[in-house]
């Protein structure tokens, strides 16, 4: 934290413009405005100009030169992004606010946790406390405007003498995030320079705006597995909780120029109500402003329903915040874009027509829409936001204790009063991890030291406590309690057909992850004790005379026996145990194995290295590392592909990623053994549909050397590695390609389905799960299938050559639905959600749902662990397996 006081700077600053000492004695409010560097002067253009945009690097030089010639700010680099670019957090309050920050924090924290405070210190906290509100710009990279908004923001607050400012500073803190995703900045801004001015200027890139996950940032925020996602998560919810926080975005261009909050229906439950009321009431206000400012095209209550993903806007309600979006209309990245009044169109959400209505009394009329458009109402709604916080510092300050202690007592006296994580787990590490994950959004969870009973069952030593009694109970709800979407008039069309929810129809955290997690009616009252650090296990290593084994069952025994593979450690794979306590699927790790090699990578996993203390050879096989190759295509990238990649990454699997050039050089068998298709529509990967729609409307295409599809010589070249001896395997929708173009004897039941017949937008459903079959050692007898809107669910052609497919996953036969939205389970009951299909030589995995999904369904990533470690002989396994 930058601690230098404001004259220290401001000496600074004057050397710097080598004016100290010199010419008239300025006040130093007037010498603030006159020195510090408009953006306009120091990009040489003003932000949100036709045709250009400002650069993550150029964007941060200015915010340290704002930082140096300000007292009103302190920039913080809270570290290096996925791709090492700085990742900053810019704090703007009075130089008497930022020189006791720590303490406005500490005051911050009583208000937002208020438990066994007493109320003359709440009193002095609401008395003396700042409203905190954070801002965030910049996260979906192709919404450019906001990046280039939040300089001219910061120039203004930093300069601007005026009472509204003024008040702003003395009354709140605000935290901007100017770019949560610095990494996709920078690729759109080279791709737009580069193809400004020909035939390509403004449309979208043709790769992912992230090295791994583009559009998908947002959506994981409970997740936190990119270490931007980590940043945000340290600021709005453990080290501020803020009373407000506004996401600024951009959606397409066709409707309203402006949404602003609150959202539309239908909302997710269990925040406090306050919460809802505080989003409309900043609403109103940046409507208002908006208005008075004379812009058009405003409209609250549409679009964006309450209820949507647990991204970071969406899942801060659940946190007491008033957690905001605005998302403006799309220019074509920063070339303008003309419209024609007829093409404007209202919204399925709360606008039906684009016409007045109270929520829009003010249509925009059409006509050019330019960048500096979305930067001045972008503008106009961030210092509005900051305005009636500063307005109304101590009922803000106030409703932020209201909303903690309200959530506190209905956790304590809801029907769920605790979620238990026992000690006792199918994958105990994966359990871990999901605590740590619970941490990183500032949930309290508490560990049992010894074994208790409650309600009946028994819990180890080692079992976790997670109250509802807490300020985050929403949060804890909806990441731990089983979920229903809503089925009601809010969701379905004038034809009954369903609406597609924002996102899924379910954040269960546990379910995704696979981990057992028992609600609970009565407090537990056993010795607990808070857990104040994440959980970083070391495996315990027990040496016996043939090696070790590791448990199959755990996803971390994959990652070892990677990291043993590379270091040329012999590993082998259970089939069919020889002796007792072994199971299909674990592991056996040679004797020979270097002492300190064995030690680092239980250090490093968290696996146990138990002893092997006789031969237990027979029923294994031996593994080898396989090739791997993840395809990749254009067309502005496929996020399903990049989060593969980024789990192959976490998990320590060897790659290469394969592109369109690579598989029409056939010969695929010489470099891999298996590769994945990631979730995608066969048109896509062949190419046949080589355009894409972009923000700015209409079909757009990419300049040559981008265009992508293999064609029917790529379906060739793939079915001929196949029939060599290869194993293609496929996500969800991907499994269309093999099934249609190399006639594999399979059909998705779900094809041809109307929604009103079967629906599962994001939902987790029932399965069994044949565990002798290798596709599926180390998985449980049943487990949760995490299905989407286009997922696959199969049935085998009759054939005379059945027995050439194998059935692994299933779903169950009623009552599919664990959490989210389904509708016409018939249709897939029984049938399979993965099957296993022998096409020559080799064989087509088919997954038919997320298995993978954004790397946060640790519950089945063993599925595709399992067909990515192999060696002679797996094949024939896995024809007689089960
Ligand atoms: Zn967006």
């Amino acid at each position: 934290m930058n601690t230098k006081c404001a004259s220290f700077r401001l000496t600074l600053a004057l050397l710097a413009l080598g004016i100290a000492g010199s010419g008239p004695v300025l006040s130093p409010q007037n010498a603030v405005a006159q020195q510090i560097q408009t953006p306009e002067s120091f990009f040489g253009f003003q932000m949100g100009a036709d045709r250009k945009l400002a650069r993550w690097d150029r964007l941060v030089e200015y915010y340290n030169l704002l930082g140096e010639q300000s007292p009103r700010l302190d920039v913080v680099d809270m570290g290096p992004t996925t791709m090492g670019h700085p990742f900053l957090a810019l704090y703007l309050s009075s130089p008497e606010n930022l020189a006791r920050l720590d303490e406005l924090k500490r005051i911050n924290a009583t208000l937002t946790d208020p438990r066994g405070v007493s109320e003359s210190e709440i009193e002095r906290a609401i008395s003396e406390g700042k409203a905190v509100v954070v801002q965030s710009m910049c996260l979906h990279s192709t919404e450019v405007a906001s990046g280039q908004m939040a300089a001219e923001l910061m120039y203004d607050l930093v300069t601007r003498t005026d009472q509204e400012v003024m008040r702003i500073l003395d009354n709140t803190i605000g935290i901007m995030i100017p770019c949560f995703n610095p990494d996709g900045e920078v690729m759109v801004t080279d791709w737009y320079n580069e193809t400004v001015g020909t035939e390509y200027e403004g449309s979208g890139m043709p790769w992912l705006y992230h090295k791994y996950i583009g559009h998908d940032n947002n959506r994981d925020a409970f997740m936190t597995n990119t270490v931007e996602s980590q940043y945000g998560a340290e600021i709005l919810f453990r080290e501020w909780v803020p009373q407000a926080y506004v996401d600024h975005h951009q959606m397409g261009a066709y409707g309203a120029r402006i949404y602003v909050p609150p959202y539309a229906e239908p909302i997710r439950p269990s925040a406090d109500p306050l919460v809802w009321r505080e989003m409309s009431w900043y609403g109103a206000h940046i409507a208002y402003k908006e208005e008075e400012a004379g812009k058009s095209g405003v409209v609250n209550a549409a679009i964006y329903s309450g209820w949507g993903h647990m991204g970071f806007h969406w899942i801060t309600p659940f946190h007491n915040i008033a957690g905001m979006l605005t998302e403006s209309a799309s220019a074509r990245l920063a070339t303008p874009l003309f419209l024609h009044p007829d093409q404007l169109q209202g919204s399925r959400r709360g606008l039906p027509e684009y016409e007045e209505q109270t929520s829009f009394p003010n249509p925009w009329p059409g006509g050019w829409w330019r960048v500096r458009d979305i930067v001045e109402q972008q503008k106009i709604a961030a210092i509005a936001t900051l305005d009636i916080a500063a307005r109304n510092r101590e009922t803000v300050l106030k409703n932020a204790y209201l909303k903690a202690v309200r959530q506190t007592e209905r956790g304590a006296q809801g029907e769920t009063v605790a979620f238990v994580i026992p000690a006792e787990q199918h994958d105990a590490l994966t359990a871990k991890k999901m605590v740590n994950k619970l941490l990183g959004q500032g949930i309290e969870v508490q560990e049992a030291a010894a074994e208790f009973v409650h309600e009946g069952r028994v819990y180890g030593a080692g079992t976790f406590v997670v109250s509802m009694a807490q300020p985050k109970m929403g949060v804890i709800r909806w990441l731990l309690g089983r979920t229903f979407y809503p089925d009601n008039t809010y969701t379905r069309d004038r034809d009954g057909n369903p609406i597609r929810p924002y996102d899924m129809s379910t954040d269960n955290m546990a379910e995704f992850m696979g981990v057992r997690v028992d609600p609970v009616a009565a407090a537990v009252e056993t010795r607990l004790t808070r857990v104040t650090a994440l959980i970083d296990p070391d495996g315990q290593v027990s040496k016996g005379r043939f090696g070790y084994v590791l448990d199959g069952r755990l996803n971390d025994s994959f990652e070892a026996v990677n990291l043993l593979l590379a270091a040329n450690v012999g590993v082998r794979r259970v089939d069919r145990p020889a002796q007792e306590g072994l199971r299909p699927g674990d592991f056996l790790v040679d004797a020979g194995a270097s002492d300190g090699t064995v030690a680092e990578v239980a250090r490093e996993t968290g696996v146990d290295f138990s002893a092997l203390e006789s031969d237990a050879s027979s029923g294994s096989r031996a593994l080898s590392q396989l090739r791997i190759g993840m395809y990749q295509r254009y067309l502005g990238g496929n996020m399903d592909e990049g989060w593969t990649r980024w789990l192959l990454e976490d998990f320590s699997f060897p790659y290469s990623t394969v592109m369109d050039a690579e598989i029409l050089g056939g010969d695929l068998n010489d470099d891999y053994d298996v590769i994945i298709l990631p979730a995608d529509g066969t048109a896509r990967m062949t190419g046949e549909q080589g355009e894409d729609s972009g923000r700015g409307g209409g079909a757009q295409s990419y300049p040559e050397e981008y265009r992508s599809g293999f064609g029917q010589e790529g379906v060739d070249a793939l079915e001929a590695f196949v029939e060599n001896g290869g194993t293609l395997v496929t996500f969800a929708e991907a499994g269309a390609l093999p099934i249609d173009k190399f006639g594999l004897p399979v059909r998705n039941v779900r094809e041809g389905v109307p929604s009103t017949e079967f629906w599962s937008p994001g939902s987790t459903l029932r399965v069994n799960i044949d565990n002798t079959h290798p596709m599926a050692y180390g998985m449980p007898d049943h487990g949760l299938a995490t299905f989407l809107g286009n997922n696959h669910a199969y049935e085998i052609v009759a054939s005379a050559r059945n027995e050439r497919a194998d059935r692994i996953v299933t779903f169950v036969d009623r009552d599919l639905l664990q959490s989210g939205w389904l509708l016409g389970e018939e249709v897939i009951a029984e049938k399979a959600a993965m099957i296993s299909v022998e096409h020559g030589r080799g064989k087509v995995v088919l997954i038919g749902f997320r298995a993978q999904h954004r790397a946060q369904t640790h519950g089945t990533f063993k599925l595709l662990f399992n067909a990515l470690v192999g060696g002679p002989g797996s094949a024939d396994l896995a024809m007689d397996g089960g």
